[in-house]
């Protein structure tokens, strides 16, 4: 067991996570960041580190794993400590109105405020409901991907039909040896130049389209596959010779242990007040996709504003006895 003590807890390191650490910090309040997964950026590093995103101000292209970087050295000023590969379960109220905040490695925290900045929640893919699934994840099942390397001519079934499916095997058709695709249907839920570009790689020869098939077994042995076998509706089988099977098949959005903290939920999200992003509880916060207010656009920079309003209310609660005076940056620096 291990006991800390700090102004915030964020619950979440993803994008809007690593961003509070900064308003935060601006406004001299020290945080602890916990997060499930063992590397910080959320859904940019761990669904596409490699892509480029267009839409952050003053970035006109930035690779999602870059933005990630940026936002940690422009926390790093402000010392956070992190606590990954762990995740926050359980929240309790001081009488004196603070919080301790536990973690399932048992870490204790005791803090003022607390910023769930939690995306979707229990953060997982979706699964296939393969037998022994488990005995392959990880060795040469991925739900997501780190690095394109690993995959240089080797022979790869991704399953999917939406954009990180049909992304995925456009980019690793450019190195593999062999890649198939299979949908249970003729249509992807892609952009339409994606959906293109699909097509002729296919026409090529250079991706090989199985559809429509579903994903029915997997063999193989000491956690290396070597075939992903596939069933119609006819429940004619193929057997796909395959290194590596990457299925895309969303997010599973669950918000866990979120769920039992008292606070008002609207279809897995957390009912926040625009104003301040502070939920129903006086004391917790919400902010990026996990964050329900009308008109709500689940966007990076959205995030990005939320947690200057979070960290700009939770002021108040951390030095009760003084004065907010505000001040931009560039007048303030960030010492
Ligand atoms: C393929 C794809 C492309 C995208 N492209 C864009 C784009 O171009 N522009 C754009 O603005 N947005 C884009 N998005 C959306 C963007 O990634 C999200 O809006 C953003 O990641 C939300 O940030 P967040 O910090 O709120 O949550 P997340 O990034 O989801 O991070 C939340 C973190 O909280 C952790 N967590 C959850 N529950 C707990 C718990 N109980 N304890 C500890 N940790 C917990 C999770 O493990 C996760 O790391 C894209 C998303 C995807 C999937």
């Amino acid at each position: 067991m291990s006991n800390h003590q700090t102004d915030i807890v964020i619950v979440g390191a993803g994008p809007s996570g690593l961003f509070s650490i900064f308003e935060a910090g601006m406004l001299k309040m020290k945080c602890h960041v916990i997060d499930t997964l063992e590397n910080i950026g959320g859904q940019c590093s761990a669904l596409y580190p490699e892509k480029p995103i267009y839409d952050i101000p003053a970035h006109p292209k930035v690779l999602a794993s870059e933005l990630v970087e940026l936002l940690e050295a422009q926390a790093s000023p402000f010392h956070p400590t992190y606590h990954l590969n762990q995740q926050v379960q359980k929240i309790t109220k001081n009488n004196d109105g603070s919080f301790l905040v536990e973690t399932s490695r048992n870490i204790k925290i005791q803090c003022k405020a607390i910023i769930i900045a939690a995306g979707c929640g229990a953060f997982g893919p979706n699964r296939p409901p393969l037998e022994n699934i488990e005995l392959f994840e990880g060795k040469s099942i991925f739900y997501s991907i780190r690095n394109k390397k690993e995959f240089v001519d080797k022979k790869i079934v991704i399953a999917g039909g939406g954009d990180s499916a049909v992304d995925w095997a456009i980019s690793l058709a450019e190195i593999a040896q062999k890649i198939f695709v299979v949908h249970r249907r003729d249509k992807f839920r892609c952009a339409p130049e994606s959906a293109n570009k699909l097509k002729k790689l296919a026409d090529e020869g250079k991706i090989e389209m199985v559809i429509p098939y579903q994903l029915e077994a997997l063999e193989g042995s000491n956690s290396q596959l070597n075939k992903v076998v596939v069933k119609d509706f006819d429940n004619n089988i193929k057997k796909l010779d395959a290194d590596y099977l990457l299925p895309f098949f969303g997010l599973a959005m669950e918000l866990g242990p979120i769920a039992n903290w008292g606070l008002a939920i609207n279809k897995n999200h957390i009912e926040v007040d625009r104003a301040t992003m502070q939920t129903s509880q006086p004391g917790i916060y919400a902010v990026g996709d996990i964050a329900h207010y009308p008109h709500k656009l689940k966007l990076i920079l959205t995030g990005f504003a939320e947690c200057a309003s979070a960290c700009h209310d939770i002021f108040k609660i951390v030095f009760p006895d003084q004065v907010y005076h505000f001040e931009y940056s560039t007048s303030k620096g960030i010492s």
